[in-house]
């Protein structure tokens, strides 16, 4: 499968945003977007006023590589969000908040993304008392997602028992036991990511 391999931080310039995928990295005075938050590239300041299709597409964009997919996995949210019920574009944040990888992220199991991506491929997380090695993997309401009991004991578990992340109110946690619960499906106001959804809509509509 193809990989984006480049400089992680070269995203959020691009971006012009914060896409928080380097963990603790993020939130110091390293992070690249304090440092030098300009586009990547020679010529970053001489870019003309950005057309409609532009916003649009670097909305997309951004929210991609917050998730760090691929954009025929990006286009199939979409897809799926548009046979759904209600509003496309929330339910599209909506199905991908409820990755695995995310959830991970989300109860602090991980520093980002990326590296809960990882947990989950290496078989360290569980649903529902089974082993799941799939980062796409869709939570639902009461879902137990806890660390593989034979693996608490690892390194960058027992570092989470003394760190304090907030939890979103979709979800339990417990840092002590090491495992979480689903207790609603995410809803918009609780996507902290500043993102305008309907410009994606926008875009992926004509
Ligand atoms: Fe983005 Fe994190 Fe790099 Fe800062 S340190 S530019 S938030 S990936």
């Amino acid at each position: 499968m193809a990989k984006y391999t480049d400089a992680d931080c070269r995203l959020c310039r691009r971006e012009g945003a914060k896409l928080f995928l380097k963990g603790e990295r993020c939130l110091s005075k390293k992070c690249a977007m304090e440092r030098r938050p300009s586009i990547p590239g020679q010529h970053p300041n001489t870019r003309r006023k950005p057309s409609e299709y532009q916003n649009q597409l670097r909305e997309k964009q951004k929210v991609k590589r917050a998730y760090g997919l691929l954009e025929k996995q990006f286009h199939e949210y979409y897809v799926e969000a548009e046979r759904m019920r209600g509003k496309t574009g929330e339910n599209m944040l909506s199905l991908l908040e409820r990755r695995l990888d995310n959830v991970v992220y989300r109860m602090g199991l991980a520093s980002s993304r990326a590296a809960a991506r990882q947990l989950v491929n290496h078989g360290h997380i569980t649903v529902n008392g089974k082993r799941v090695t799939i980062p796409s993997y869709s939570v639902k309401v009461n879902d137990v997602v806890a660390v593989k009991e034979n693996k608490t004991q690892k390194a960058p578990f027992k570092a989470v028992k003394e760190t304090r992340v907030v939890i979103p109110k979709w979800l339990e946690f417990s840092p002590e036991k090491l495992t979480g619960k689903v207790v609603n499906l995410p809803a918009r106001e609780d996507i902290d990511l500043n993102i305008e959804e309907h410009l994606i809509i926008e875009l992926y509509s004509k």
